[in-house]
């Protein structure tokens, strides 16, 4: 691992030690085989002003909240020194109440909650402490002989502390050993089984005393030849059914829906297909937070998926039982990643954003496991301390915070088509604001760029090819896991001709697409949204259905196929619970296939100003298509839980239609 300190760039906050801080956390965060995802914490301690001219020596920490690869100033609490180190003094305290504490004993209310090792933090008596959860260091010590191992790689400079409970009881720990100790004599201290800790007055220095270490630690695997990830034979061939039907009981396992993705890359692979990888992912998490985000193990997967899943949940189960004292709330005993022989991992997570932090988890925690097993016998903390740290008060609290907050969509995967303008995009991106993942199928090639990120995925699509079509959701689902919303809103707005002038070539042409295309998505999702949560399809018609106008011939009888489509769908699909409703839009200007000139040429066609022609309904109201996702968004909820086979116009009210 290479230092990552550059001179020109520090220069620009030498003169603020917390803006310096904050620039080599960022350091260590840009690192991810040294933290992830919220994992470690950094501080700097610096005398202050207050308001009475008296000067307080003050610990910046980071907060919770804040990941260190992009953490700022602000993401720092400023807690008093003094109370942090009269609480370590303390012989017990429970961590609800140090966590209390120490936001009392912030210089700024607002700030963010300080890390729970800010007692540690300020035990050690140097300006800049840097902590992390390397994955090399930990792995050392996740051994039969680690300790020694850890001893004879780092020797004298180094204090190496046994694993006990992050929070108060590790900050007791640190206080109890070192305050007979001269710190001077050390340049780290590493804790077994959970990350090492650096220190110095000097920025720089704590920083890249951590990357030799860590570097150190990383020779020490590649000299025992262990850092070789093992790869695999090529995959076994998935049908997506397969993932969306894991999905669905996953789902029921976690009470409510999950994302799933499916990752068939050689390491996963190789990891999945390993011997005994059932015996050796049991043993544990590479550091204790983490079964935060991927609880203890994970599921592996046999040909019956139903019993090896209930096989889990019932472990899980026992483990709760085992290891609870009255007043726990057990969590849900859904596993959080799964190993599946042949095929590869399977991340599992509730909204897009967990299901990045499982994939990053559970892809160092593969390489971690290999390594260990290679260096004498994977053996993390026990099954007890993994259990202390996922149910910790401090966790638990979060539960009764958290309760009921999730958003309406989240967990849910909806496949819109024709994502990448107009109507369709601005669904894609309401129903992705209201928490669902969003994949948009596009002829356009944009709708790659315009979907990417956390939460969606755009794929590019014909939905006049069948094969376009199945290879889209294929996609889709290795993605996501399943599909439970599909928005059928894909079409083409062909320029008026009368049906004396139309062309046979396009009118078939408008055709398969406003009315195939939407058959052929429909035929193709199906099989998915019977094993979808709460699925439902919203078809986008248009008011050309009720009220159709002179030179849209094929336009309107592709709608009006549609809308018939729509309605024998809802037949025969209501005994699967899948609802299927239509929408009627009518004239949504803001969506590209209207310009400026053309509108202001319709306008001028019926004597209006183009103002009055954009609210030429009943409400005189203009209709967006933000409008128009709104609705959608509606539809897909609980509001029309109970509403199949409907057919709701949004057009400001037409006399023809009503
Ligand atoms: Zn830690």
């Amino acid at each position: 691992m290479q230092s990552r300190w550059n001179d020109t760039e520090a220069a620009n906050f030498t003169s603020d030690p917390v803006a310096l801080r904050a620039y080599t956390s960022r350091l260590l965060g840009q690192e991810p085989a040294l933290v992830q995802h919220g994992g470690g914490n950094t501080s700097v301690k610096v005398d202050k002003q207050n308001l009475f001219g008296e000067t307080e020596s003050i610990l910046f920490v980071k907060g919770s909240g804040w990941d260190l690869a992009t953490i700022q100033p602000q993401g720092f609490a400023p807690v008093n020194m003094e109370t942090l180190l009269r609480m370590a003094r303390l012989e017990h305290l429970s961590d609800s109440d140090m966590v209390r504490a120490q936001r009392a004993a912030m210089t700024n209310p607002s700030a963010p909650t300080p890390s729970v090792e800010a007692i540690l933090h300020a035990i050690i008596p140097f300006q800049f402490v840097d902590h992390t959860h390397s994955d090399a260091v930990v792995t050392l010590t996740n051994t039969p002989t680690g300790e020694e191992d850890a001893r004879a790689l780092f020797g004298d400079k180094v204090l190496i502390l046994p694993y006990v409970m992050p929070g108060f009881v590790l900050a007791r720990q640190v206080y109890t050993h070192t305050r007979d100790l001269n710190w001077r004599q050390y340049e780290a201290v590493v804790l077994l089984n959970h990350g090492i800790f650096t220190f110095h007055d000097q920025a720089r220095t704590a920083y890249e005393n951590m990357i030799r270490l860590v570097s150190k630690a990383e020779e020490f695997l590649r000299v025992r030849g262990v850092m070789v990830n093992r790869t695999g034979a090529a995959p076994k061939a998935v049908k997506p059914v397969q993932l969306a039907e894991m999905r669905r009981r996953l789902s029921e396992a976690m009470g409510a829906p999950v994302l799933l993705r499916l990752d068939m890359g050689p390491e996963a692979l190789g990891f999945a297909d390993w011997q005994d990888v059932a015996t050796i992912s049991a043993r544990g998490t590479v550091t204790p937070d983490h079964v935060i985000h991927i609880k203890p193990k994970p599921l592996i997967i046999a040909s019956d998926f139903a019993a090896a899943l209930e096989n889990f949940t019932q472990d899980y189960r026992a483990y709760f039982e085992a290891n609870a004292t009255d007043g726990m709330t057990e969590l849900d005993p859904c596993p959080r990643w799964a190993v599946w022989p042949g095929h590869g991992c399977l991340s599992i997570a509730r909204s897009a954003k967990n299901l990045r932090i499982v994939e990053d988890i559970s892809s160092h925690t593969r390489r971690c496991m290999q390594w260990g097993e290679a260096l004498g016998g994977w053996k993390p903390v026990a099954e007890s301390e993994l259990f202390a740290v996922e149910y910790w008060e401090l966790e638990q609290a979060k539960l009764k915070v958290m309760g009921g907050t999730a958003p309406v969509l989240q967990g849910k995967v909806a496949l819109v088509t024709g994502a990448a303008s107009g109507i369709g995009k601005a669904i894609a991106f309401e129903l992705k604001r209201q928490g669902a993942c969003v994949a948009g199928l596009d002829l356009n090639p944009g709708v790659v760029e315009i979907l990417a990120g956390d939460g969606g995925i755009g794929v590019v699509c014909d939905v006049t090819s069948e094969a376009s079509v199945n290879a889209a959701l294929e996609k889709v689902v290795a993605h996501f896991g399943g599909v439970d919303i599909l928005v059928s809103n894909a079409g083409t707005f062909p320029p008026g001709k009368t049906i004396e002038e139309m062309s046979e070539h396009d009118w078939t042409q408008i055709l398969n697409v406003n009315l195939s295309g939407h058959w052929r998505v429909m035929k193709a999702a199906i099989p998915l949204l019977k094993l979808g949560f709460e699925p439902t399809i919203v078809v986008i018609g248009s008011k050309n259905v009720a009220a159709p106008g002179p030179g849209a011939s094929a336009y309107s009888t592709a709608k009006a196929g549609l809308t018939q489509l729509a309605r024998v769908a809802a037949l025969e699909l209501a005994p699967f619970g899948v609802r299927v409703n239509t929408l009627h839009p009518d004239a949504v200007f803001d969506t590209g296939i209207w310009s400026e000139e053309v509108i202001a040429g319709r306008a001028k066609h019926y004597g209006l100003s183009v103002e009055h022609y954009k609210k030429k309904n009943l409400l005189k109201t203009e209709v967006t298509s933000k409008n128009v996702a709104d609705l959608v968004a509606a539809m897909v909820g609980p509001g029309f839980a109970k509403t199949t086979g409907a057919q709701i116009p949004i057009d400001g009210g037409n006399d023809r239609v009503i």
